[in-house]
């Protein structure tokens, strides 16, 4: 069963398509990557997957994009979205707050009915889930903006798993990063992917071979530099 789909997907920026008919499925609790040149619009299509084109002048899709076989494209409640798809960047940004206030920020939010006693529990959890929590728990008021790059990411990672998003999307979640901290976050992919359904953006085909269960190739046509779906199967 996917948790993410695409049928037919296209997508334009004004008059520019940047997707022509895009179809695959990211299945339940395995990890997919999406790997091809660059500008076949593998960005454009996992940003779709969170709505973050909404407020693009121009922008516009045509077919389905469905999330555990809802219309992402037709859901009234964003909140509600990204509550349930989280987003993982390739430029790790913690906001400006402590390493507690990071991950607690998104379980403070009353949309969702967390009781406050059980915020500190839940903010261990994502800490130990991220593989963060044996490095911070002394620090915990610390910035998290003044950690290295690979813990940046992985606090990146313990706020968007908070809040228990069905998926976690991640867009070249380790371009910005050092080898090691490198494998850190694929050592992390691999075991998060028992609780999530994780989408990856990688320009590394090595990564890709890695950690993915499947790898979706993607290139564009040289005349349209419209981005579409060359293959798509297990990897390996
Ligand atoms: P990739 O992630 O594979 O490098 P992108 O999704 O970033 O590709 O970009 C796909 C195509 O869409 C490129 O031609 C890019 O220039 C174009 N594009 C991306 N964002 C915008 C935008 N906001 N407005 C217009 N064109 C865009
Ligand atoms: P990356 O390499 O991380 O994908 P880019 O430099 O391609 O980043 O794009 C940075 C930002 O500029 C993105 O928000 C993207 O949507 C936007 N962008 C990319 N191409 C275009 C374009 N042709 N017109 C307008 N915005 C674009």
């Amino acid at each position: 069963v996917a948790d993410v789909e695409a049928r037919d997907f296209n997508f334009y920026y004004s008059s520019f398509r940047a997707l022509d008919k895009i179809s695959i499925a990211a299945p339940k609790h395995q990890i997919t990557a999406l790997i091809g040149p660059s500008g076949c619009g593998k960005s454009t299509l996992l940003r779709a997957m969170n709505r973050m084109h909404d407020r693009t002048p121009g922008a516009r899709s045509e077919g389905s994009l469905l999330l555990q076989g809802q219309d992402i494209n037709t859901m009234s409640d964003l909140v509600e979205l990204r509550k349930r798809v989280g987003m993982i960047f390739q430029r790790p940004n913690p906001f400006p707050m402590s390493i507690y206030e990071n991950v607690a920020y998104g379980l403070q939010l009353g949309a969702q009915k967390i009781p406050k006693r059980e915020i500190p529990d839940r903010v261990e959890a994502a800490l130990r889930s991220a593989a963060l929590w044996d490095e911070v728990k002394d620090k915990l008021r610390q910035s998290g903006m003044a950690m290295s790059g690979g813990q940046q990411q992985r606090l990146c990672i313990a706020r968007a798993i908070a809040v228990q998003p069905a998926v976690l999307l991640m867009d070249e979640p380790c371009a910005a990063l050092d080898p090691v901290a490198t494998l850190k976050i694929e050592e992390l992919m691999i075991d998060l992917k028992q609780n999530y359904t994780i989408v990856i953006v990688t320009h590394n085909l090595q990564q890709a071979a890695r950690v993915a269960d499947q790898t979706v190739f993607m290139t564009m046509n040289p005349e349209t530099r419209a981005g579409f779906v060359v293959e798509a199967g297990p990897t390996g």
